[in-house]
């Protein structure tokens, strides 16, 4: 079966693919028309508040529920016609976590190999190399009740490995990690994409989407408010700017009255031009300043950062937060 979705214009063969999908519980619309296209060996990130349906769409995509319409293929396979075979190519870990807290490590990740159908030999091999891989070979004899929150994620991690998923989803990987294991697992996830796999990751944390995804779609209200990368969103909202900064005071009077559209900041010498951070706008204020023959001492360029662009589309604005105070 191919892995590439009919004629949309995306070159890269999907992993996930999502039209119109949608999901109601009683009355309450959670999912509302969701188009989704997430090329095989990136990191997508879900975003979005509590209660955006995050859970629910990787519950749907992931064949635990159904959706009550619109189309999906997982891996190139129909979630609808074959969820068999959509299950045979995925892995889940986060709050379905399958960790047995009152076995060791090992004795879970020789359960998972049993599950697989491997061979006694390849199971034992398997675990060793995943234990490893993951930083657990010191506490594989150890009940896994007894591991940090990091281990015991790292742990699910390296269970759902033991079937040589293609696409991993990951809800919400690092809730409640303290700031080490956070990194930690951030590495880990940057390495499962380096070795092939795909990762759909739904996060809280927009630092995380930030650092990971390649792609990522804000959920709100049941709906895609934005969809791109990290760089391609902060630049939907006004905000950004380019800084000159001047040591020399002369310089910094005649390029104030030389750019059109400056805010000054006497004190520091440093003159703030409205951007949106493209590298044509940045060529033609070079240009201009070349022109001029004037030199900034630094020059920085300051794009919103993805919690402006977070609270912008899924928030109501609020009276004390107005959008256009925020830089
Ligand atoms: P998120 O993961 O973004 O926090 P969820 O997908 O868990 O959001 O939930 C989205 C909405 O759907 C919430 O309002 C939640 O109460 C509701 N919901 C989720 N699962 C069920 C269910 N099994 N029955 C009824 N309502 C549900």
């Amino acid at each position: 079966m191919p892995t590439s979705m009919k004629g949309d214009g995306h070159a890269a063969p999907a992993a996930v693919s999502t039209v119109g999908l949608r999901k109601s519980y009683g009355d309450k619309v959670v999912l509302d028309g969701i188009d989704l296209h997430i090329p095989a060996g990136s990191v997508f990130a879900l975003l979005g508040p509590n209660g955006a349906g995050k859970t629910t769409a990787v519950k749907i995509l992931s064949t635990l529920v159904t959706a009550d319409g619109g189309q999906a293929q997982v891996a190139g396979h129909d979630l609808a016609a074959d969820p068999q075979a959509v299950r045979a190519a995925i892995g889940v870990t986060g709050q379905f976590s399958a960790v047995d807290g009152l076995i060791t490590g090992e004795e879970n990740m020789l359960l998972m190999a049993d599950l697989h159908h491997l061979s006694k030999q390849e199971g034992r091999r398997t675990a060793a190399e995943l234990l490893a891989r993951l930083d657990l070979t010191e506490a594989a004899k150890k009940p896994a009740a007894t591991y940090s929150g990091g281990m015991k994620r790292r742990l699910d991690i390296a269970m759902t490995l033991v079937g040589k998923p293609r696409i991993i989803f990951l809800d919400e990987p690092t809730t409640g990690l303290d700031p080490r294991s956070r990194h930690n697992m951030w590495q880990i996830i940057r390495e499962l994409v380096t070795g092939g796999v795909t990762v759909f990751l739904t996060t809280q944390y927009l630092e995380e989407a930030d650092q990971l995804a390649d792609r990522i779609a804000v959920l709100n209200d049941g709906r895609i408010a934005a969809q791109g990368s990290a760089e391609e969103l902060k630049r939907l909202i006004p905000g950004g700017h380019i800084r000159l900064r001047f040591t020399d005071p002369a310089a910094y009077q005649r390029a104030a009255t030389a750019l059109d559209d400056v805010t000054r900041d006497d004190e520091a010498l440093a003159l703030r031009l409205p951007s949106d951070g493209s590298q044509r706008e940045l060529r033609t204020l070079l240009d201009r300043l070349d022109s001029t023959g004037l030199e900034a001492d630094e020059l920085t360029v300051h794009t919103p950062d993805l919690d402006d662009v977070f609270f912008a589309l899924t928030g109501p604005a609020t009276p004390n937060q107005p959008k256009e105070a925020l830089r």
